[in-house]
């Protein structure tokens, strides 16, 4: 099957270093062989929709003809980078892509240069790749989605559940703190009934935005529903959870969001709670959830946990 010519292959290969004291022997591909393992890629490649497993399948067979023992994937606007095997010396670099959509570059690396009869057939068998990167691409979007709150962008219920249950057992396997604090806006309701739920909305996607400013990368925001938000903080005790709770209530109390010319004022109530030795995602919530009702019963806009 021939690729429909809106598949490209833009090749890069300035960037292959020079050695001419490293020259690999040259392998001719028989045309045979390499319509055979074209033929058989393409029916390989289509068993998986997990990018990196497709980019390993791709290399695996790759090999049998071309020595590649290093192979990078780079997707910048999709925040993705995997590397197989080991960076060596000689490189050689392709952007991918399929008519408009950018599919992200895939960089060879091996300690001799690659041979013109070699990169002939890498070129060649690369066209393979395409559909089965972008239905990787697209089934990893898709799933990205069914854990994102659509409105505010960050994570869903769905995506805490998943995580709670991840980091609780990282914190018990590395026994590093976990902590845990529930936000809720105050009086939110008067916002949505003064000013209405466009205006509501867009005080969510502000505030979702201020506290994810605030976080460290490896710290975790989820929308739990309404307008409570829930931040997991990985190897975070008591007190440095309590210093980030207090950075976040300021922040959002700081931000300021308009409807026309009027101010509103936002502010959030947080609980928090931090792992015990023995303990439930569904325990360690509740408690953060306590804290927060203790922190609204004692006038909003401040934090508070439980001993
Ligand atoms: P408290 O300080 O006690 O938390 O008061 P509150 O008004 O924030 O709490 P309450 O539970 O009475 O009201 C929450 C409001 O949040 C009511 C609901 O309409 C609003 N809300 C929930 N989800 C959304 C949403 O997606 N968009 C908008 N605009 N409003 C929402
Ligand atoms: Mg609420
Ligand atoms: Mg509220």
């Amino acid at each position: 099957m021939v690729p429909p010519s809106s598949n490209t292959i833009n090749l890069d290969r300035a960037r292959q270093q020079r050695n001419a004291s490293q020259v690999a022997p040259v392998r001719e591909s028989d045309p045979l062989v390499l319509s055979t393992l074209r033929q058989r890629l393409l029916s390989v490649l289509q068993s998986s929709l997990d990018l990196e497993r497709v980019l390993q399948l791709f290399r695996q067979e790759v090999d049998t003809l071309v020595d590649v023992p290093g192979l990078a994937y780079r997707n910048a606007a999709e925040d993705v980078v995997i590397r197989l095997g080991e960076e060596q010396g000689h490189q050689v670099h392709y952007h991918l892509s399929q008519g408009d959509i950018r599919l992200g570059e895939l960089t060879f690396y091996r300690q001799e240069r690659f041979q013109d009869s070699e990169l002939s057939a890498l070129e060649y068998l690369l066209g393979t790749l395409l559909f089965p990167l972008r239905n990787a691409m697209l089934y990893r979007e898709a799933q990205n989605n069914a854990l994102r709150d659509a409105l505010t962008g960050v994570g869903n219920r769905n995506a805490l559940d998943r995580a709670l249950v991840r980091e609780l057992e990282l914190a018990r396997r590395t026994q590093q703190p976990l902590s845990l604090l529930m936000l809720d806006l105050d009086h939110f309701k008067r916002i949505n009934d003064r000013f209405g739920h466009s205006v509501g909305d867009d005080v969510l996607r502000q505030t979702a935005r201020t506290l994810s400013n605030c976080l460290r990368s490896m710290d975790m925001i989820f929308r739990f529903g309404g307008e409570e938000f829930c931040v997991l903080l990985s190897a975070t005790g008591h007190e440095a959870a309590h210093i980030v709770a207090e950075r976040l209530r300021a922040a959002v109390e700081a931000q300021s969001e308009t409807a026309g010319a009027i101010p509103l004022p936002v502010t959030l109530s947080l609980g928090l709670a931090t792992l015990r030795d023995v303990e439930s995602p569904r325990c360690l919530l509740l408690r953060a959830d306590r804290a927060l009702y203790q922190a609204k019963a004692e006038g909003r806009n401040r934090s508070c946990s439980l001993t």
